[in-house]
């Protein structure tokens, strides 16, 4: 017997673990060899130009025409001596994807034919892509259809295959911005200005405060040859069917297991890839869920990082394809194992050197430390619900708040040693720390373990996996964000509120110091203020349990619904912290709401479409086929044995009957869904539309998908059309 998914295992038993990429050499002699970064330019550059760009770097400093179309010149000549034939402005619509339009370098020479190696500046810095295929929010009208890209020369150009790609914004005719880059570069801009007005108090020194980002990346892996034969794998991203498998992920046993072969050279390949493109790779292990992993380079300026990331998953899909690998990023690709995110582990680095949210050995004298660290802390607390909204989406809602990823209420978890820390703040009114003592904070000391085992010292910060957002010795982790989304579209919004409570610490600074209260008492007075006020966004406890629902409730902290949490981009609070920050205007904000829900809209309606096809071609034909072999086998019996045929068929005459059971419902089920849509199709104004859509279309995904599992559980293996749960969940 011959079906789509036997003839699929036949051949993913085939795909074997090879080596497309391997390269001996050692890995500095390659490292950044496809990025333009700042040794090629000085060797491709004037010293002119090159001066230019390392301050357009350092200081946001313009780079003026004549300037770059020498730059231009210099990275045209680098990309084609690297073989690169054309080059493209590389940009992030407001989708989560990148957008590329591939232009040749190769012009025509005017006198004489040939052709030679063309690029000037004003192309590297502007180009015009035509913006109507992109969502927009209604900040372009399809008669005003111009948008423009333009060069950000702080994240360097990089060649991917033979195309030399110039990370750049995307804005629309009127300047707004069409993209999640323009919001992220702002929001870096407005923590810089308010950060050094701080640090600058405690050293003259500092120029400039920039955010670091560290993105583990967690993602599956499945052969392509078993993905190919699920439809609702290439269309969602996800399984919208399929029972869980009798083994997945219970014994805990995949997590840091040993990396199976194909998966390791895929892994091998990537990583030899991602070093070529200047990428710090440094961890990579099996995740929780079976078939899932996990990388992590080394944290970097927030804007590098978020693009690295970005190339990571481009090219991490195309290296896949030569293992016969399909990489999913959707956060929730089965039911009942663990989703996927991107833990953003953030924290603030001066000029200096000086990691802002590193406590050091003695936090209580640190000063600087906890302005930081309490104006972090109460920022997340101001705009927990506007935080949380960043990472709504229908992907994502699949994963928040089960017991295996974090809760859709957001908390803050600090350790114990700081949190004895804050509550010693809190009582001395006065704010003299100098009685608090090592043992009152129950600072930890070294451990020995047994002879032999070297003595080590524990962190002060325990780890707390149910938390959304944690501090984790010197930074904290944001890990909420879903494994698919472009973090830009989350850390501008970190930014934004950290910003906006440093300004409001060094006016209430200035306000006490000119009640007569010294610098440091000043200071005291505000961190305990901060951390008073905040306090209610602290938990310590275990996120996923019932308790912190209830007490959460209690504390005014709102579990993050979809889509109704898109809403916070209109609240009067959110779009007046943008626009005081010159982040967003109300219009940008208002613009990204609607891109929000038309996307929550569509990716419904495709899931929807695809289960209802899935059930009506796939599953009820698969069940009225077997149900046809059990008639005969009943009729058969009756031949053979007329006397006590009903007693032997009992079972069969049950099966018959539950089968018919659950094609009427499955069938009934895709027409009231369908229907539904019908009805939300109708709906204009699109907000209404994608809740119509959540409240009515919605609750018959789960419906079915439960009555199309059952048959799957009871259907002859041979005939099921699907690749099951066991076999993509496992790798030969
Ligand atoms: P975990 O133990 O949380 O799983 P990993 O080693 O997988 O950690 O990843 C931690 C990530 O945090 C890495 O990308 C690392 O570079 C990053 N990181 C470490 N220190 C900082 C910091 N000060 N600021 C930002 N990111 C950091
Ligand atoms: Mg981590």
């Amino acid at each position: 017997m011959s079906n789509v998914r036997t003839r699929a295992l036949a051949e993913s038993a085939l795909h074997k673990a090879e080596r497309f990429y391997e390269d001996n050499r050692p890995v500095s002699d390659y490292f950044g060899m496809n990025v333009f970064d700042l040794p090629k330019m000085q060797l491709y550059l004037s010293s002119q130009a090159y001066e230019a760009v390392v301050e357009a770097v350092q200081s946001g400093s313009k780079i003026d025409r004549p300037i770059a179309d020498q730059i231009a010149l210099g990275m045209k000549n680098w990309a084609v001596k690297m073989g690169a034939t054309h080059y493209t402005h590389w940009f992030q619509p407001l989708t989560d994807a990148t957008a590329e339009k591939h232009e040749s370098f190769s012009d025509p020479v005017k006198s004489g034919g040939g052709s030679f190696e063309n690029f000037k500046g004003s192309t590297l810095i502007q180009q015009e892509p035509d913006a109507s295929s992109f969502p927009s929010g209604g900040l372009r009208n399809t008669f005003e259809a111009r948008g423009y890209t333009a060069w950000d020369p702080t994240s360097p150009a990089f060649i991917i295959g033979k195309t030399l790609c110039i990370p750049t914004v995307f804005v629309s005719y009127t300047g707004e911005a069409l993209d999640q880059k323009t919001p992220h570069l702002k929001s870096i801009a407005a923590i810089d200005k308010a950060a050094v007005a701080l640090c600058r108090l405690f050293d003259k020194n500092v120029e400039k405060v920039t955010p670091q980002l560290g993105i583990e990346q967690e993602y599956f892996l499945v052969d392509s040859a078993l993905y190919s034969a699920r439809p609702d794998l290439v269309s969602c991203g996800r399984t919208l069917l399929g029972h869980t498998a009798a083994k997945d992920q219970q014994l805990e046993d995949h997590y840091f297991g040993a990396i199976p072969c194909r998966v390791m050279a895929f892994m091998q390949d990537f990583e030899t890839e991602a070093y070529k493109l200047g990428v710090h790779l440094k961890t990579r292990h099996n995740e929780v869920a079976p078939n899932q992993f996990e990388f992590a380079p080394i944290y970097g300026e927030a804007n590098i990082s978020s693009d690295q990331n970005l190339m990571m998953m481009i090219i991490m899909k195309s290296i896949a394809e030569k293992h016969n690998l399909k990489v999913l990023f959707h956060e929730k690709p089965f039911a009942g194992v663990n989703g996927s995110g991107k833990h953003c582990n953030w924290s603030l680095v001066t000029n200096t050197g000086v990691n802002l949210l590193k406590p050091g050995k003695n936090p209580r004298a640190n000063l600087q430390f906890l302005c930081f660290f309490s104006s972090v802390i109460r920022g997340v607390y101001e705009h927990n619900h506007l935080l949380m909204s960043t990472v709504a989406s229908l992907n994502n809602m699949y994963r928040l708040g089960g017991n295996e990823a974090p809760p859709s209420v957001l908390s803050v978890f600090i350790g114990e040693t700081l949190t004895r820390l804050v509550e010693s703040i809190e009582a001395l009114p006065d704010g003299n720390l100098a009685s608090v003592t090592d043992k009152d904070i129950k600072v930890r000391s070294k451990m020995h373990i047994v002879n032999q085992i070297p003595e080590i010292l524990p962190d002060n910060t325990d780890r707390n996996r149910t938390s959304p957002f944690a501090f984790t010795g010197n930074r904290f982790e944001f890990r909420a964000v879903g494994s698919s989304a472009n973090v830009a579209s989350s850390i501008f919004v970190l930014n934004a509120v950290v910003a906006e409570q440093l300004v409001r610490f060094k006016d209430l600074l200035d306000k006490y110091m000119d009640q007569g209260l010294s610098e440091t008492k000043a200071m005291m007075k505000v961190i305990r203020q901060f951390l008073k006020e905040s306090d209610s966004i602290r938990f310590e406890g275990n996120g996923y349990s019932e308790e912190w629902r209830k007490e959460a409730q209690k504390r005014g902290l709102k579990s993050i619904s979809v889509p109704q949490a898109f809403s916070e981009f209109t609240s009067k609070e959110n779009t007046a912290l943008f626009e005081k920050l010159g982040i967003m205007t109300s219009r940008e904000a208002a613009a990204r709401y609607e891109v929000l829900n038309e996307i929550y809209v569509k990716k419904l309606q495709i899931e929807a479409r695809v289960l209802g096809d899935l059930v009506t071609n796939h599953v009820i034909p698969t069940a009225i086929t077997f149900q046809n072999s059990l008639i005969r086998n009943v009729k058969g019996l009756k031949e053979l044995f007329p006397g006590n045929y009903s007693e032997m068929c009992q079972m069969q005459i049950n099966l018959i009957e539950k089968i018919s059971g659950y094609i009427n419902t499955l069938h009934d089920y895709v027409h009231d869904l369908v229907e539904a849509r019908k009805v939300a199709n109708k709906i204009t104004d699109v907000p209404k539309k994608a809740s119509a859509y959540s409240q009515t279309v919605f609750p018959y995904m789960e419906k079915i998908r439960e009555k199309a599992d059952k048959l799957e559980m009871v259907i002859d293996d041979e005939l099921w059309p699907l690749p099951k749960y066991r076999e993509l969940q496992s790798f030969r």
